[in-house]
């Protein structure tokens, strides 16, 4: 295959992917397919020799459709959402052709330009005054990025250099409903799961902040050195928000660096009206949103916001002769600001994404989906034998049925193999919930009317 081969083969696939669109109401969301099929029908080795592209053409057909889960479809309700506006897969597709390696200024100039004004404009969005950060892969590459800079701050840029035996203690601090990437971090900065204080949060979901200050003044009176503080504002669970101003102002008074993980809720606080949910944000180090959850850029893209990027450069930069950029040496180059040193070229999906929907465009799909879900919550409280779990936070509640977890377990997969809607499961307070979440980027009111239906047919 060839370019001239690339450019018939694009064309037929730009064709694929708007009937794939069009035609996904139509399909279950998940499919209904045994464990080790898809494998099973691939051949055991690599060909020696080429294949004709219309034979692989033919194979995708056959076996990968029917063998996804389909995220973009509009009755997906599991999860959270992933996002992919048609302008920001056209641009994905465009940086798909450049096909560059972003990890200089040098090795990409408009992709390290761009990205520096996107997140700009992203901050500026969303009210936050922190208009510098980096666009990583995942909230977890983001968030794995701030421990390592809180552990460095904390032990003086010594662990780079001589390791972690012989420090002291580490101690990392976040509510019990922040996402297991707060552990994966603890565990992969040679912290330590047990070293990782996960402070009760009250009835509300928000940090019980006497108990994050005591738990501080005991780790210090044990010896041990406090590094950070991880703010929780929009759980994975249940939609659990600390108080964002507080836990941050605690921290500061007592020399610790915060990191707010507002990876799905972050998107909703374009709208003016949510940002009451993390007041107090704009003071924090580190703030990290997916725009590839719920505001439409299509996946990869975390945006993680710094107050000042030094320590984490200082942190995470390298600058080998190898890497250097003759003749400047004050620019900006985004490897030293995150793990990997290669990266994409994401920017280019949040340029298209702002400019083609506007805000006023993405702000009116996401106050859409909050009113949305409440109406879907109140239609299944209405429905005799569940019970609403949890509120709407957002876009995000979750259900059970009153007759106890094996039912509502029994439920949810009757609804999942249903096909209509798809739905995920988490545990809250004890109890197995079913969890909803409205924010599918070309969901329609109809569709989640679609939940009650559903529920209401297949709960008889
Ligand atoms: C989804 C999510 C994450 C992890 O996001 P990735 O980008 O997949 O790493 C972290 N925190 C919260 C609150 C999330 O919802």
């Amino acid at each position: 295959m060839n370019h001239e081969d690339l450019r018939l083969w694009s064309k037929r696939a730009a064709d694929w992917a708007a009937d794939y669109h069009a035609g996904l109401r139509a399909r279950p969301v998940r499919p209904d397919i045994a464990p080790g099929s898809i494998a099973a029908a691939l051949p055991p080795a690599a060909p020696e020799e080429a294949e004709p592209m219309q034979a692989i053409w033919d194979d995708f057909e056959r076996l990968v459709p029917g063998g996804m889960t389909h995220w973009q479809h509009p009755r997906f309700f599991a999860y959270f959402p992933a996002n992919a506006a048609p302008a920001s897969m056209l641009a994905e597709q465009l940086a798909n052709a450049i096909a560059a390696q972003a990890m200089l200024w040098q090795t990409s100039p408009a992709a390290t330009e761009i990205e520096m004004v996107m997140v700009r404009w992203l901050a500026g969005a969303l009210g936050l005054p922190q208009a510098r950060g980096v666009i990583h892969d995942s909230a977890t590459t983001a968030t794995l990025s701030a421990v390592l800079t809180m552990r460095e701050k904390a032990l003086g840029w010594e662990g780079l250099t001589r390791g972690l035996s012989g420090a002291p203690r580490l101690r990392l601090y976040a509510s019990d409903q922040t996402h297991s990437s707060v552990d994966k971090a603890v565990r992969l900065a040679g912290i330590g799961q047990e070293n990782l204080v996960k402070v009760a949060t009250d009835t509300e979901g928000a940090m019980d902040m006497v108990a994050l200050a005591g738990a501080i003044a005991a780790d210090r009176a044990a010896g041990y050195l406090p590094i950070g503080v991880v703010v929780c504002a929009g759980g994975t669970s249940v939609g659990a928000f600390d108080r964002v101003g507080a836990v941050v102002a605690l921290a500061r008074r007592e020399g610790l660096m915060s990191h707010v993980d507002a990876a799905w809720a972050g998107s909703a606080m374009i709208c003016p009206e949510f940002r009451r949910l993390w007041v107090g944000a704009e003071a924090a180090d580190s703030v990290v949103m997916n725009p590839h959850k719920w505001l439409g850029a299509q996946f990869d893209c975390a945006v993680q916001f710094l107050a000042d990027p030094g320590p984490q450069i200082r942190t995470l930069g390298l600058r080998p002769a190898y890497l250097e950029t003759p003749g400047v040496e004050e620019i900006t180059n985004f490897n030293e600001w995150t793990v990997p040193l290669g990266r994409r070229f994401r920017a280019l999906k949040l340029w298209f994404l702002f400019r083609a929907y506007g805000l006023e465009g993405l702000r009116a799909r996401i106050r859409n989906h909050v009113s949305w879900a409440a109406e879907a919550a109140a239609a299944l409280a209405a429905v005799p034998g569940v019970e609403i779990v949890t509120a709407p936070s957002l876009s995000l509640f979750s259900f059970a049925l009153a007759a106890g977890d094996a039912a509502t377990e029994a439920l949810l997969a009757r609804i999942n193999a249903d096909g209509r809607i798809y739905l995920t499961q988490s545990r809250h307070a004890g109890r197995y919930v079913i969890r909803v979440q409205v924010g599918q980027f070309d969901c329609t009111a109809e569709d989640v009317r679609m939940i009650a239906t559903v529920v209401t047919e297949l709960s008889r």
